[in-house]
C-alpha cells in the first residue's frame, strides 16, 4: 500500500522536528502515542508497560515526570526503552530539567499551569542546548486562568492564543523544536481549536480528544475528532486519551492510521457482515471466535466471516481471505475464489489454518493450491439455498403484490 497517496485531503505541510529516533511533522508518518499509566519511578513495570505499548503501534511513549524518583527512574528507562519517551511535566520547573538531565528525547509542557516567563524560558534554553524537542501541550480543562478570562471560556480561539504566547518565549531563547496540541475533551472544541492552530502554525501538531473516557465511548469521541482532522490533512501524531489499558489507545491509533490507509497494515483487519435473515451461521459468534483466534497470530492480513454463501464471497471478494456459510458447511475464499468447502464446525480452524498459510506462502501459491472441486461443489450450495430460502428472503415480492393489489382497489 502507497501511504503517501491517500485520496484524503492532501496533508497540510508542517516543518520536521526529530524526537529521538522518530521524525514528526512534514513527510514523516503520523505517529502514535501513548502514554504510561505506571509510577515511572517503577522502572521494570513501566518498561513492561513501554515494550507492550510499542508492540501494538506506539511510536513514542510519555510517562509522568512529576517527583524526583520519576526523573530517576527515566535515567534508567530511557536507554532500555524501544521508543523515545516523552517526560510529562506539570507545575514544577524542576522536573522538566530533571527529566533532560535523565535523557528523555521529549518534554511535554502544560502552558496552564506552567506560568513563570522566566521558568519557561529556562527549559526551552535547556532543552535548545541538548537537541531535545518539547510539545506546548495546551489543555482546555487547565487553561491558563488570565486567557480563560480574556476569551470568556476555554474557545478554541483561547487554546491557540495560549500555544501562540508560549511559542513567543520559546522565540525569545530561539528554540524552535516545538510541536503543539490544543486539545479538549469537546470533540466540536477540539477540531475548531486544531484547524486554528493548523492556520495559525506551522509546528507539527500533535492530536487528541484529552479525557475522553472509558470504552467505547471514548474511543468514539477520540476518532470523531483525530479522523476529521486527519482526513482534512491536518495532523502530525495522534494519542487517544481512553480510561483504559493504555495498550488501547496504542492500538486504537494504530488502526485508526491503518484504516484510513496513512499506515501500513501491521496486524489483522478482521471484516464481518452485519447478518440478516439468510445468515446460514451464527455470525457474531463466528466473528468473534475468528477474532480471537487471528489476533493472537497478529497476522498482516484481511479476512471476511460472511453469513452466506449467496452473497458472501462476491461482497468481500476484496478481502485476502473469508468464510462464508451455507448448508452446514462453509465456503474458504481467496480474493473471492473458493478454495475450500468445509464442516461447518470447522469454519474457524480451516480460516486460521489458510491465514497462515497465506501469510507464509502468499496468495498465488495458496491459490494455485486450491481444491479444485470446490467451486463446483459450492455452486450446489449456493443453487440448493437460493432454491431453499428463495432470491427474496424478506418476502418483498410478497408485499409488493399486495401493496398493488390494495392500490387497485
Ligand atoms: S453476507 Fe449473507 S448473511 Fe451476511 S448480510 Fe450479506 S446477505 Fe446477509
Amino acid at each position: 500500500m502507497d501511504v503517501t497517496a491517500s485520496p484524503l485531503s492532501p496533508r497540510r505541510k508542517t516543518r520536521q522536528i526529530a524526537v529521538g529516533s522518530v521524525k514528526v511533522g512534514g513527510d514523516a508518518p503520523i505517529s502514535v502515542q501513548s502514554m504510561t499509566t505506571t509510577k515511572t519511578a517503577d522502572v521494570e513495570g513501566t518498561l513492561q508497560q513501554i515494550y507492550a505499548l510499542a508492540a501494538e503501534g506506539a511510536d513514542i511513549v510519555r510517562c509522568t515526570c512529576n517527583e524526583v524518583a520519576a526523573a530517576e527512574g527515566l535515567a534508567q528507562i530511557v536507554p532500555r526503552s524501544p521508543v523515545p519517551i516523552v517526560a510529562d511535566i506539570h507545575f514544577h520547573v524542576e522536573m522538566a530539567l530533571a527529566a533532560l538531565e535523565a535523557g528523555v528525547q521529549g518534554l511535554r509542557l502544560n502552558p496552564g499551569n506552567l506560568r513563570k516567563p522566566e521558568e519557561i524560558k529556562l527549559v526551552a534554553a535547556e532543552a535548545r542546548d541538548r537537541g531535545v524537542p518539547i510539545r506546548i501541550g495546551v489543555n482546555a480543562g487547565s487553561l491558563h486562568p488570565d486567557i480563560y478570562e480574556r476569551f470568556g471560556g476555554a474557545t478554541p480561539e483561547a487554546l491557540v492564543e495560549s500555544a501562540r504566547l508560549e511559542l513567543a518565549y520559546f522565540d525569545e531563547v530561539d528554540f524552535h523544536d516545538v510541536k503543539i496540541s490544543v486539545k479538549a475533551s469537546s470533540v466540536a472544541t477540539m477540531i475548531a481549536a486544531y484547524r486554528l492552530a493548523s492556520e495559525t502554525f506551522d509546528h507539527p501538531l500533535h492530536l487528541g480528544v484529552t479525557e475522553a473516557g472509558p470504552l467505547p465511548g471514548g474511543l468514539l469521541k477520540g476518532t470523531a475528532g483525530i479522523a476529521t482532522l486527519l482526513a482534512e490533512g491536518i495532523g502530525d501524531t495522534l494519542r487517544y486519551s481512553l480510561t483504559a489499558d493504555p495498550v488501547e489507545e496504542a492500538r486504537a491509533g494504530r488502526t485508526l492510521l491503518e484504516v484510513l490507509g496513512l499506515r501500513e497494515r501491521k496486524g489483522l483487519d478482521l471484516i464481518a457482515c452485519p447478518s440478516c435473515g439468510r445468515a446460514e451461521v451464527d455470525v457474531i459468534k463466528i466473528a468473534n471466535e475468528a477474532q480471537e483466534a487471528l489476533q493472537a497470530l497478529n497476522l498482516p492480513i484481511q479476512v471476511a466471516v460472511m453469513g452466506c454463501v449467496v452473497n458472501g464471497p462476491g461482497e468481500a471478494r476484496h478481502a485476502d481471505l473469508g468464510i462464508a456459510a451455507g448448508k452446514k458447511r462453509g465456503h474458504l475464499f481467496i480474493k473471492g475464489q473458493i478454495v475450500r468447502v468445509v464442516k461447518e464446525d470447522e469454519m474457524v480452524e480451516a480460516l486460521v489454518d489458510e491465514a497462515r498459510k497465506i501469510v507464509a506462502e502468499g496468495v498465488e501459491a495458496r491459490l494455485a493450491a486450491r481444491d479444485h472441486s470446490a467451486e463446483a461443489e459450492a455452486e450446489a450450495d449456493r443453487a440448493m439455498l437460493l432454491d431453499d430460502q428463495g432470491a427474496d428472503v424478506n418476502h418483498a415480492s410478497e408485499r409488493i403484490e399486495k401493496i398493488r393489489r390494495r392500490a387497485e382497489g
